[in-house]
């Protein structure tokens, strides 16, 4: 299908009108802007005429060509004006669309939840959701209109010709069918190539992030080199379809320059055989002549600024696909609960028959998994890696949907409310966890913002971090780098404990916690962060030995078996 035709499909993908409503009207709008240019055109070029024809023929006095002047002048005024509206509109529109598929990008990300992340590559997210919806702004701000313009110039612009000279516009139809032949071969192939080039293009980003965070674990295996080469292959590979890509673009505008030459050329030809056989008027031929251009120009522009506009396009493809994905209910995802809004009174935990499956797996992670946790009980979860301890935490902090069971706090379901309220019963640390590029007392106001000075020193103290502290030349408000990189795994974990223990929710989800702590460090912490478990619920997901000296029950994963312990 040709770009230029006018139909809804091409000129608005249904499937991106469908998610921003502003689409349409800019459409419309457009089209309305285009129908006025072609008109404004006309004056323009029969003004243009009639002033050359009664100048050189009739020898008229510049004073009595006023009003064609006045034409000429109003109509150019017009197109102008009409030209500008239209580029404030289209930008308008384009930042519109952005914005907004960004935003609900960002929310079914978030959605969608570290489960479906984990599959992903983190690299190529994000650039389609930068560069890729960047480019998607050339597609409406300057395909958009230019489409629209080749959608209905012509056309008006036929109709009059059409009402002047029959002979120029079967010349001028013969040629301008075959734009949109041209225009569906390369739009194909552009759209093949591009969509192409942008797998090339997110393949690389993600390699390259990898080549950076892998780096110290390629370098220490040797390979080092080998990642590189990688990058560099993936980087010719991108080079080589931008190189295909373009040569499409470059052809395509060709051939519309050839075909506009040819039409143009072969029109003032007939025009000027028949004016000289003295079968037309100069009036008439000058006008056709003049208009016959204008007919091609949008169709070129058109078919230029589609090939600007395809990565834009290839980037939409893959926003939609991952908006296509189900989310639940996407709109929870950014529902801000502010921290200070956790329930702080204990509370009852049930799981009755929970079943978790990922995705990308044919067998069930968990089944027919279930616990009681009464208020203020400390509960160990226990079985061998893999058999599904972190997926029940992952399930209560509804970052995987569970496929059956039920999840219940004081009898309130996890389905009766939002998932951003659910979350508000639980603090986590993780078996990974992730300090953010930001100061260590910003890392551990995390979940607690309005946490104090006193209590950070606290808490640190509590961890076995005040040490560290001490010789941070900023204290605690010393950056810790991407990821904390700047810190020792143990330091880590204690950053990320201190973080959990801060967070005032009333059930503490500790997975693995003394995984890179020795065992008397691990006693001593365990005895002294007991001031801040007081009172709270504690599910302690750990290999032997149990981190807290105390625990109500060890239930056991992978067999649903529930065992009182003793202590
Ligand atoms: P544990 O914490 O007891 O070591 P997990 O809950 O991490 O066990 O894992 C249980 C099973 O689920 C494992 O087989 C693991 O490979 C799989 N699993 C965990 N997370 C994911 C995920 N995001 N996608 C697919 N499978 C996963």
């Amino acid at each position: 299908m040709s770009p230029a035709r006018p139909s809804r499909t091409r000129l608005v993908p249904p499937e991106l009108a469908a998610r921003v409503p502003a689409i349409r009207s800019a459409a419309v709008t457009a089209l309305v802007i285009g129908a006025l240019t072609a008109v404004s055109i006309v004056v323009q070029a029969v003004a243009l005429a009639t002033a050359i024809d009664r100048s050189l023929l009739h020898h008229a006095a510049l004073e009595t060509l006023r009003p064609e002047l006045i034409a000429i002048a109003v109509a150019v005024a017009v197109r102008a004006s009409l030209a500008l509206v239209g580029e404030r509109w289209a930008q308008r529109t384009a930042e519109s669309v952005v914005s907004t598929l960004r935003g609900q990008l960002l929310r079914h990300v978030l959605a969608l939840g570290p489960g479906w992340l984990a599959g992903e590559r983190p690299g190529e997210l994000s650039l389609a959701a930068t560069r890729g919806l960047r480019s998607l702004h050339t597609y409406f701000a300057r395909y958009l209109p230019q489409a629209a313009m080749a959608a209905v110039v012509p056309v008006v612009l036929l109709a009059w010709i059409a009402s002047q000279d029959w002979l120029s516009l079967v010349v001028v139809v013969a040629l301008v069918i075959a734009v949109p032949i041209t225009m569906i071969y390369f739009g194909r192939e552009a759209n093949r190539r591009t969509a192409r080039q942008w797998r090339r293009l997110g393949s690389l980003a993600g390699r390259f992030l990898q080549l950076i965070e892998g780096l110290p674990t390629l370098r220490a295996f040797g390979r080092d080199a080998h990642g590189r080469r990688e990058v560099v292959e993936s980087t010719e590979g991108v080079r080589l379809a931008t190189m295909r890509t373009l040569r499409v673009a470059f052809l395509s505008s060709l051939s519309m320059d050839l075909i506009a030459g040819f039409g143009v050329g072969l029109v003032a030809m007939a025009l000027g055989l028949r004016l000289l056989w003295g079968e037309l008027d100069l009036q008439t031929a000058m006008a056709v002549l003049l208009v016959t251009p204008e007919i091609f120009v949008p169709l070129r522009r058109a078919g230029a600024e589609f090939h600007a506009s395809t990565e834009g396009q290839a980037a939409a493809a893959r926003v939609l696909e991952i908006l296509a994905l189900d989310a639940g209910d996407p709109t929870g995802a950014l529902s801000h609960v502010p921290a200070t809004d956790h329930p702080r009174s204990a509370v009852d935990l049930r799981i009755e028959g929970l079943r978790v499956v990922y995705d990308n797996r044919s067998s069930a992670a968990l089944e027919g998994f279930s616990l009681h946790a009464p208020p203020g009980s400390r509960l160990a979860l226990v079985g061998p890696s893999g058999a599904g301890k972190s997926s029940v935490l992952a399930a209560l902090l509804g970052f995987v949907p569970p496929s059956a069971g039920t999840m219940t706090v004081d009898g309130r379901r996890s389905t009766d409310g939002s998932v951003a309220e659910w979350r508000t019963h639980f603090s986590w640390l993780p078996q990974r966890p992730y300090l953010f590029t930001a100061s260590l007392a910003e890392n551990l106001r995390l979940g607690a913002p309005g946490a104090t000075d006193e209590q950070l020193e606290q808490v640190t103290a509590a961890v076995g971090l005040d040490r560290l502290v001490g010789h941070l030349p900023d204290g605690l408000a010393a950056p810790l780098g991407q990821d904390g990189l700047t810190l020792s795994a143990g330091e880590r974990q204690r950053v990320a404990l201190a973080r959990a223990l801060l967070c005032p929710a009333p059930i503490l989800l500790l997975d693995e916690p003394t995984a890179s702590l020795d065992p008397p460090t691990a006693a001593q912490i365990a005895e002294s962060i007991e001031p801040w478990l007081a009172g709270r619920t504690v599910i302690v997901a750990a290999h032997e030995p149990l981190f807290l000296p105390h625990f109500d029950a060890v239930v056991a994963v992978g067999t649903a078996r529930l065992s009182a312990v003793t202590p």
